[in-house]
C-alpha cells in the first residue's frame, strides 16, 4: 500500500529526513514514535504531499508521487487523514462536515453523503452531535468526528498525526478505541503517536525515527521490551 524509497526532504537548506525507506503492505498498522522535531509529521505530511520531497520515491496504492496534480488528488481522495489539532470547519456542523469532500470530491448526492456520514457518526459514537457546530463539542469530540470525516472518503489508508496529544486524558481512550475498532477492520493505518498501549495492542510494527532517519523498526514486543539502539532506549526511558 505505502513504498517509501530513500526519501529525503529539505526545508530550504535545512535536511529534515535523510534515506528514510518504509513499506507498508495492505492492512498492515504502523506506529510512528520519535522524539519532538525528528521528522515524524514531516514524513506523514510527505505521504499525502502536504509537503513535497527532494529525493527519493514515494508509491501510494501503486501510484507514484510526483508533480502531477491529478495523481496529487487522487491519493488525496483515498488517504485520510487526522492531525492533532482536528482542523474541523469551524462554520459547518458535524454533518457538513463529513458530507463536504464526498459530495465535492466523490460527488456523491447530499441523500447519500449524510445517510453514510451517519454511520460512520454513529460508528465513533456521536451521532446526536451531527447538528451541533465544533466549537460546541470536547475535543475527543471534535477529534471523533475528524476520524469520521476521514472516514467518509471511504479511504483505503489512514494516517494519523499524534492524534490524542492534544487532548485532556480523560479523553485519550474514547479517541484510541476508535481507532482500535478501526484497525481490527483491517485499515491500512500510519500512526505517529507515543500511546504505547495502542501501539501494543494494534501495532503490526513500530518506527522509531530520531534526527531525520528510521533508527529502529521492530514488532511492539521486541521495541518496548528489548529495544536495540541506544537511542530508542533513551527515548522508552523518557517517555514510559
Ligand atoms: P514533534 O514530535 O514535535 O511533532 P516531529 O517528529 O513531528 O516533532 P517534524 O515536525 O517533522 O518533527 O519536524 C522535523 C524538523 O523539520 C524539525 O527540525 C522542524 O523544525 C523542521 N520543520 C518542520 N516543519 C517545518 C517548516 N514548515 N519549515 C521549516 N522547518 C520545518
Ligand atoms: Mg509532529
Amino acid at each position: 500500500a505505502v513504498d517509501v524509497k530513500s526519501l529525503a526532504k529539505f526545508y530550504g537548506a535545512h535536511q529534515v529526513l535523510f534515506d528514510v525507506s518504509l513499506s507498508v503492505a495492505a492492512g498492515e498498522k504502523i506506529v510512528i514514535c520519535g522524539p519532538s522535531g525528528s521528522g515524524k509529521s514531516t514524513l506523514i505530511r510527505c505521504l499525502n504531499k502536504l509537503e513535497d520531497h527532494q529525493a527519493g520515491t514515494i508509491r501510494m496504492l501503486g501510484t507514484e508521487l510526483n508533480e502531477d496534480l491529478a495523481n496529487i488528488n487522487e491519493i488525496r481522495r483515498d488517504v485520510g487523514m487526522v492531525f492533532q489539532h482536528f482542523n474541523l470547519f469551524p462554520h459547518l456542523t458535524v454533518l457538513e462536515n463529513c458530507v463536504l469532500a464526498p459530495m465535492l470530491v466523490r460527488r456523491q448526492d447530499r441523500r447519500t453523503a449524510e445517510e453514510q456520514a451517519m454511520l460512520y457518526l454513529e460508528r465513533v459514537r456521536i451521532p446526536q452531535k451531527a447538528g451541533s457546530y465544533p466549537g460546541e463539542l470536547s475535543g475527543g469530540q471534535q477529534q471523533r468526528v475528524a476520524i469520521a470525516r476521514a472516514l467518509c472518503m471511504r479511504p483505503e489508508i489512514m494516517l494519523f498525526d499524534e492524534p490524542t496529544s492534544a487532548l485532556d486524558p480523560e479523553m485519550i481512550s474514547e479517541v484510541l478505541d476508535v481507532m482500535i475498532e478501526l484497525a481490527q477492520d483491517g485499515m491500512t493505518m500510519l500512526c505517529v503517536t507515543h500511546e504505547m498501549g495502542f501501539a501494543r495492542k494494534v501495532a503490526d510494527r513500530v518506527v522509531f525515527m530520531d534526527k531525520g532517519r528510521i533508527v529502529e523498526e521492530a514488532a511492539p514486543s521486541d521495541f518496548f521490551d528489548n529495544p536495540r539502539h541506544e537511542r530508542s532506549k533513551l527515548f522508552l526511558s523518557q517517555i514510559l
